[in-house]
């Protein structure tokens, strides 16, 4: 062996030593910036493509519906109702070529919003904090786990027990707590109490975050015109109304939207389809394995009976629920009764009023734009949904359901960058107080 060629071997000793130090430490930097474990049967999204199409012709409209009826590979978040209209799509790897020659061979106008959306889930997974952090690490700059906003809320309360009182609706169908708050500074038992729920679908995480920083700023605030409401008011906030799907968008499947109810091969009933009026007769399935299965019944799922039983026990005492919020995203929207039907409700007129303050609100604060009307003709129609069995069964008046960030051709579908946390949480509590202002000049809180 030349010196030449030892020396060779020795410098590649080395490099490979320094190769392999490089990849500990790569690996290990990455480790401690990742948040939480990654379970072991966790879904993934591996060259997952999100297509925005547009159905130009009658005939798009058809071929798209029978794609959703025959294809597992093509989840469709919407369904295909009418020509000129915008549809998101998300295609499985395995059938991107197949796809792709059917938008080309129809000459269906579409864009590819990601090309791989495990990318946009594994960002986001960095942003979630583990699930045993101290409660008071809570912020609106992360995503936490059911576990610690449960401890944050229960921790609320242990330090402000005049103000705050934990709330429990019962266990969920795989025996969870539905744990809520009620901040209470107007002791008067006329006060009109402002109801918000929230994560009744269990993938849209910025509802639960919201629904935390409002519960946060009604509390901790020195700002008066906020002061005002939180004194004024009584509140109530269940921000994670789905606690089982909620989990299992850690531990399963990001995109898990439905509860974990059983029905042979598939699971979960879209609660949001479920309550008891006008059930089941427009945008929903009767099919368990798909997204918006509205369940075998009406009310069938323990979730709705929880917050049915909820809402009637306080309504029927001393009928203060005024206001009723749900809060899901995303597509920018603020919306009010009916869903099944183009029927107008009886004050649609002070809604779509007060609902178009509640967005022009938001575009003042932040520049976005929330579209306002009702469900029916704001986003496609559909049934069975909380705030329409809230206002047409229960009578509350003031029923609104947000949509929130981001936008209706968003690239990241219900996977919010935390960044924007605070910023949405801004605008949609900003909308609220409107609401209730706008709620309270119209006499609805008398
Ligand atoms: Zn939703």
């Amino acid at each position: 062996m030349s010196p030449k060629a030892t020396l060779c071997s020795v410098d590649i000793f080395l490099l490979v030593l320094l190769a392999i130090n490089a990849i500990h430490s790569v690996a290990s930097s990455e480790e401690s910036k990742n948040s939480i474990n990654t379970p072991p049967d966790i879904a993934r999204y591996d060259n997952y493509r999100v297509y925005h199409v547009e159905l130009g012709t009658a005939q798009h409209v058809d071929l798209f519906q029978e794609l959703e009826e025959k294809s597992d590979s093509c989840t469709f978040y919407g369904h295909a109702r009418h020509p000129q209209q915008k549809l998101t799509i998300m295609v499985a790897a395995h059938k991107v070529a197949d796809f792709a020659d059917l938008l080309r061979t129809y000459n269906v106008t579409h864009e590819v919003l990601s090309y791989n959306f495990q990318e946009i889930i594994d960002r986001n997974l960095q942003e979630v904090r583990p699930k045993d952090i101290e409660p008071k690490a809570m912020d609106w700059k992360h995503y936490f786990q059911l576990d610690t906003i449960y401890a944050w809320m229960e921790l609320l309360a242990q330090q402000n027990p005049q103000d705050i009182t934990l709330l429990n609706m019962g266990e969920s169908a795989q025996g969870l707590p539905i744990k809520g708050v009620q901040l209470r500074r107007n002791k008067n038992e006329t006060a009109t109490t402002i109801f918000i729920e929230s994560g009744i679908h269990a993938r849209e995480w910025i509802a639960p975050a919201t629904a935390n920083y409002i519960i946060n700023m009604l509390l901790t605030t020195n700002e008066p015109e906020i002061v005002k409401y939180a004194n004024e008011y009584n509140w109530i906030v269940f921000p994670v109304m789905n606690p089982d799907g909620y989990t299992y968008t850690f531990n399963g499947d990001r995109m898990w939207r439905k509860n974990r109810e059983l029905f042979g091969i598939c699971r979960g009933v879209d609660l949001n389809r479920n309550y008891p009026f006008h059930w089941n007769t427009t945008g929903t399935s009767g099919d368990p394995c798909r997204y918006d299965y509205a369940g075998p019944a009406a009310g069938s799922e323990v979730e709705t009976k929880r917050l049915i039983q909820f809402l009637r026990d306080n309504v029927a005492i001393n009928n203060t629920i005024k206001t009723f919020i749900s809060l899901h995203s995303y597509s920018q929207m603020i919306m009010f009764p009916y869903g099944h039907t183009a029927v107008r409700v009886d004050n649609y007129n002070d809604l779509t009023e007060i609902g178009r303050k509640a967005s022009e609100k938001i575009k003042q604060l932040t520049g976005r734009i929330y579209k306002s009307g009702s469900i029916y003709e704001t986003i496609y129609p559909s049934s069975g949904g909380s705030k329409d069995w809230a206002h047409g069964v229960l009578g509350i008046p003031i029923t609104y359901s947000f949509e929130l960030r981001g936008p209706p051709d968003s690239k990241e579908l219900f996977i919010l960058p935390a960044e924007e946390i605070e910023p949405t949480a801004q605008e949609a509590f900003a909308a609220i107080l409107t609401i209730v202002e706008e709620s309270n000049l119209r006499g609805y809180y008398n």
